[in-house]
């Protein structure tokens, strides 16, 4: 795997287009461009690493920092019911990217979210609204 091949990556070196939200040294955060629900945002660690078992603790702590930030600016924004922050490892947790990653997602009550979520495209306005909203926090 590598930055050219890699989606993350090439979100990361810019070279894919996303809705940027925020970042530091060693994390990036953006839209999912799949959102299960209204605001569903993604945060990256800038290294490349598949899971939480390869990534060196500096970057967990970084991208863990920015997963509050971003959590906080999403539930000032969207004052959604809950928040739920997932991160899975491995094909059999349902892993699609394979590149480190935590989702934060916007949960009204009786949502019904399954957490093996099947991903459906969103319509780029709206996402693109949702990331405004958002960054008027951050
Ligand atoms: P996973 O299933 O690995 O936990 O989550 C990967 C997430 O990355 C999915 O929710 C999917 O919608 C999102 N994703 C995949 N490709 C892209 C892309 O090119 N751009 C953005 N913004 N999100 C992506
Ligand atoms: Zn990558």
């Amino acid at each position: 795997m590598n930055v050219h091949s890699c989606i993350f990556c090439r979100i990361i070196a810019r070279s894919a287009p996303a809705f940027l939200l925020c970042e530091d040294e060693h994390s990036l955060a953006f839209m999912d461009i799949n959102p299960v629900a209204p605001g569903h945002a993604l945060i990256v660690s800038k290294t490349h690493a598949e899971t939480i078992f390869d990534l060196p603790i500096p970057d967990l702590q970084a991208v863990s920092a920015t997963v509050k930030k971003v959590a906080q600016a999403v539930n000032s924004a969207l004052l959604p019911d809950g928040i739920s922050v997932v991160q899975s490892n491995g094909r059999g947790a349902a892993q699609s990217v394979l590149h480190f990653h935590m989702h934060v997602v916007p949960r009204t009550m009786d949502d019904g979210l399954l957490l093996n979520w099947s991903l459906r495209p969103g319509e780029l306005s709206a996402i693109e609204a949702m990331a405004e909203r958002i960054r008027a926090y951050l």
